[in-house]
């Protein structure tokens, strides 16, 4: 039988995802108060309209990654406010583990159930 994270664990791993939550939000802060400098800058010469839409690009991409970071964060603490957040993979009910929810504490899913999905 998988075991579900006790108490402490399940704290631990609020406070990660609190922590999470507030890095990204405040990269989502940078990231579109630069993009306010993008549309006031004087971009005259085709290089520096190249560069600054590279970096346009870049920040869109990092931003996409964050809002769906973010939105998995979410769902892990209203799993905790519930109570029904276990530390058990969504998919196949199996421990996800302490040492990967370090790293990922919004993880859904066990590392079997995780790179089956992003195979398919
Ligand atoms: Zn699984």
């Amino acid at each position: 039988m998988p075991r579900e994270l006790n108490q402490k664990q399940v704290e631990e791993i609020h406070n990660l995802l609190l922590e999470s939550k507030k890095n990204i939000e405040s990269t989502l802060n940078t990231i579109s108060d630069s993009h306010n400098d993008l549309s006031n800058m004087d971009l005259n010469d085709d290089g520096d309209f190249a560069a600054a839409s590279r970096d346009y690009n870049n920040d869109i991409h990092i931003k996409k990654q964050q809002v769906e970071e973010l939105a998995l964060i979410d769902h892990a603490l209203s799993k905790i406010e519930k109570g029904t957040y276990t530390g058990l993979c969504e998919m196949c009910d199996s421990e996800i583990g302490m040492k990967r929810l370090r790293v990922k504490p919004y993880a859904k899913y066990c590392i079997d159930c995780r790179s089956y999905i992003d195979k398919k």
